[in-house]
């Protein structure tokens, strides 16, 4: 049931917005956070576990070294300080899949605080505003188990007839990042939201601290969202859940203003709440109402030791940073050679590392180019996907283009190409093969379509004739359109000229 809504340019011209996300990372470390358990994922159910990840009586946990070596450099990366004495502590709550029944995580002691992310947000016109997102804190916690709910239709608890939990995920170090509230997005909350959660993505690639899949759960993210009427105090906020793509986040906050604008045109109150996101319809429904961090009774882990880095090594962490992705997409871009505009378009369209891609394989930058802002954007937008999502790589775009280059296909048989391969039947090669698309310049095959578009259109061809050598175009095009597209054109213009006896 889609609760009402207001469109969204409309409610951010009636409503200031205000953003904060929350985001969970899992560390890609070996072992688990605080025992030796080993942490990869997909292993047979209960595999990965031991008397400390299962919370059994008189286990001792023992923080794991690399995973805070990660979240230090993370913290760095977004230019935090670093905490130089910090504990965790237990957030006390029962879930099944939590064998401890409180998760260790940190409160009022993380471990990164103060730090902000630049990133790039599209404007009009296609070029793109660089929006400073600060970051309240980046702090270390253990992640839950998963429980698989058996016997209803839709695999929720409602309805099921037992439930299982696999405990192999419970304890895999997670980090969370949590912005402060971002005012003044003005009509852009939703694609500030998707830049930021984007860029940090692959500040997280960068670093090689996680392999930050979001279909997978490895990067995952809660999106607050608040309006207020113009000058007002923020409003109260509502808290998306567990957002798994980057289409998502934007998506999710878009309905986000679109509901809560209709509520407080109607002079109803928001609720503070979770909210469910559902894939399927970009709509979420209501969750549980906010508890409070008190709720949580916190206190600091007993049985772990504070965390103190040393300096020195943080000094080192700092000097041993990757380039930033920001830096590291002004030079691949540098070396393209192609324009401002068109590096914040392919930013915009998340297509810049398909574009490199392709030019690795092998492609013309702006061929390259011209595909991904071109037919494949049009094809992502028109399926709802990001263009990296595609049914086609950038191996088979290079393998395109060079069959252009090569002269066995035209311009239009290539769209045909890519919609073939788009389409699921195979690579480009396979795609020509089964669909017999080739140029066409067999001067003995042409010359009959030359002779029928001449005789379909006596005017254009005197036109030729009394020297208005443009008006052999249309003639092309009518030779082109019988061929389906497969005829050089080229050829064809000569072919027709010789016949109307003109030269150029
Ligand atoms: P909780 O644990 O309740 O989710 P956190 O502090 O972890 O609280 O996260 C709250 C998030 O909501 C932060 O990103 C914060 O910046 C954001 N936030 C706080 N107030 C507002 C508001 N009025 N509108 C939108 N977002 C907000
Ligand atoms: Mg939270
Ligand atoms: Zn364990």
């Amino acid at each position: 049931m889609s609760e009402p809504a207001v469109p969204y340019a409309e409610a951010l011209r009636e409503f200031e917005p205000v953003i904060g996300l929350e985001t969970h990372v899992e560390l890609g470390t070996a072992s688990k956070m605080f025992c030796g358990c080993d942490a990869s994922f997909g292993a047979e159910p209960n595999t990965h576990t031991c008397p400390v990840c299962l919370g059994l009586p008189g286990a001792l946990p023992v923080v794991n070294a690399r995973a805070i070596e990660s979240t230090v450099r993370i913290g760095l990366a977004l230019h935090c300080d670093i905490a130089s004495w910090c504990r965790f502590a237990r957030k006390n709550y029962f879930y099944p899949d939590m064998p401890k029944n409180f998760q260790t995580s940190q409160y009022d002691e993380p471990l990164c605080t103060d730090g902000y992310l630049d990133v790039e947000v599209p404007v009009e016109g296609g070029t793109a505003e660089t929006v400073r997102i600060p970051i309240e804190r980046v702090h270390l916690e253990e992640d839950t188990g998963k429980s698989l709910h058996v016997g209803g239709a839709t695999g929720r608890i409602h309805g099921a007839s037992h439930s299982l939990v696999d405990y192999n995920r419970a304890g895999i170090p997670l980090v969370e990042i949590v912005t402060k509230p971002v005012a003044g997005t003005g009509a852009r909350p939703a694609e500030v939201a998707k830049a930021y959660v984007t860029e940090l993505r692959d500040v997280l690639r960068g670093l090689g601290v996680s392999d930050v899949r979001m279909e997978q759960g490895s990067l995952r993210c809660d999106v607050n969202v608040s309006l207020n009427p113009p000058g007002a105090p923020w409003g109260t906020r509502s808290e998306t859940k567990n957002v798994n793509s980057l289409r998502s986040v934007e998506r999710a906050v878009r309905s986000e203003v679109e509901r809560q604008a209709a509520r407080l045109r109607a002079g109803q109150r928001i609720v503070q709440e979770t909210r469910h996101f559902h894939e399927d319809s970009g709509l979420s429904t209501s969750g549980r109402s906010k508890e409070e961090a008190t709720d949580y009774r916190y206190f600091p882990e007993p049985d772990l030791v504070p965390v103190a880095p040393d300096p020195e090594w943080v000094a080192e962490l700092r000097a041993d940073l990757p380039e930033a992705p920001s830096v590291l997409r002004r030079r691949q871009i540098g070396s393209l050679g192609l324009s401002e505009l068109d590096s914040a378009a392919m930013v915009n369209a998340g297509a810049l590392d398909l574009v490199l891609a392709t030019v690795a394989a092998g492609a013309p930058a702006a061929e390259a180019r011209n595909w991904w802002l071109g037919p494949l954007a049009q094809a992502a937008n028109a399926g709802g996907v990001e263009p990296a999502d595609l049914p086609i790589t950038p191996d088979q775009v290079a393998r395109v283009v060079a069959i252009v280059a090569e002269g066995s296909l035209t311009p239009g048989l290539a769209r045909q190409v890519v919609e073939g391969v788009l389409a699921g039947e195979g690579g480009p090669d396979q795609v020509i093969r089964a669909r017999g698309l080739a140029v066409v310049s067999d001067e003995g095959v042409l010359a009959a379509a030359v002779d029928e578009a001449l005789a379909a259109s006596p005017d254009a061809a005197d036109k030729v004739r009394s020297g208005k050598v443009a008006a052999v175009g249309a003639l092309v095009g009518a030779v082109m359109k019988a061929t389906r597209g497969q005829a050089d054109a080229t050829v064809v213009r000569r072919l027709l000229l010789e016949r109307l006896g003109v030269s150029e």
